[in-house]
């Protein structure tokens, strides 16, 4: 399906020598092309709107310049790993949920692909040289601004970044994802070092806010697929969101997962609640009246827009006490 879905690709200059950009043209031989100079003479400019482009998105090939990887942020959560890193080989994403970040981190609902894939290998390959904590593996996550693994039909890069890290010992990687495609992992074999690491959410959540992703019963097959045939899997239930009866709705969630997938084989478990930077929310909500997660009474601190710090505690303690019935305690990191 995503194939069909842009009409045009835009080629920033030069991107033509690269293997990245043949595979994909190949995949999306029906798209018009259009060459740019630069792609943020796209991607960047003034005035566009990110939820009408969303309707009808463009491509855009391009070649990433700098910040080829960069230290992990404090909103993220990083299990324990100490050289935690993340790197944005796409910019946005197929699918377009209410809470998305990234709706006020770009000016463009437009998606990007950087194609000079070696580039991104070159400089992880430094990073894990000189990684802070040496005793550790270098942690990277890479579906980080996106969703990669969705869109793998057209860019392989989750199966070529498993590869890379099969072959660094030293590398342990995170691919988050909403997608159902498994099929995409088939010929794959898995990687103890390649954590699939799922967002979960009720369907009461996922049919209002989580639109164009596959329902939470395709997610939770992809996931027993993967599960059977070795894979390690991350469960996250994140972001929770504060809706009517959430407490209910999630733990019955829960119930419903652990029915249908082995929990002793669940690597881990995130769970947090909803928050973003201040700005990106600033933004957001000046673009959209349409959906009412984004008009909780938030409580606004430098760092992050969030539930006031008494509903996060008990959001968190609540969920975390439930899903405590299924997985160890010490398996579930949380963000409050
Ligand atoms: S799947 Fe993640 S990256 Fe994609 S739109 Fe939803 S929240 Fe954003």
């Amino acid at each position: 399906m995503w194939h069909k879905r842009f009409s045009h690709v835009y080629l920033e200059e030069g991107v033509e020598k690269y293997p990245m950009t043949r595979v994909i043209l190949d995949r999306l031989s029906n798209s018009k092309l259009v060459t740019v100079k630069n792609y943020k003479d796209v991607f960047a400019r003034s005035g566009q709107n990110f939820q009408l482009q969303k309707r009808s998105p463009k491509l855009i090939l391009a070649r990433k310049k700098d910040h080829l990887i960069y230290e992990g942020s404090m909103a993220s959560q990083d299990f324990g790993y100490r050289n935690f890193y993340y790197n944005s080989l796409l910019l946005n994403c197929v699918y377009n949920c209410d809470y998305c970040y990234l709706q006020g981190m770009y000016p463009s609902g437009n998606m990007v692909v950087f194609v000079n894939e070696d580039d991104f290998y070159r400089a992880t390959a430094k990073a894990i040289d000189y990684r802070p904590f040496p005793q550790e593996p270098l942690y990277l996550c890479i579906s980080y601004d996106t969703d990669l693994l969705a869109y793998e039909s057209v860019v392989p890069y989750t199966s070529r970044f498993i590869e890379f890290t099969r072959e660094h010992e030293d590398l342990v990687i995170e691919i988050r994802t909403k997608s159902a495609n498994w099929r995409a992992l088939e010929e794959i074999v898995p990687c103890d070092r390649a954590i699939l690491a799922w967002t979960l959410s009720p369907p009461e959540v996922a049919s209002a806010y989580e639109q164009l992703t596959p329902s939470p019963e395709q997610r939770i097959q992809a996931i027993k697929q993967c599960l059977d045939r070795g894979w390690p899997v991350r469960l996250c239930f994140d972001p929770v969101l504060r809706i009517d009866n959430w407490e209910k709705i999630y733990i019955s969630f829960f119930k419903e997962v652990f029915k249908h997938l082995p929990a002793e084989k669940i690597r881990d478990v995130s769970l947090g609640v909803f928050r973003m930077n201040p700005d990106y929310f600033k933004r957001i909500k000046k673009q959209r009246t349409d959906s009412d997660i984004l008009y909780y009474p938030f409580e606004s601190s430098p760092s992050f827009v969030s539930y006031p710090a008494e509903e996060r505690s008990q959001m968190i303690e609540k969920l975390k006490d439930a899903l405590t019935k299924y997985v160890p305690a010490e398996t579930i990191e949380t963000w409050t």
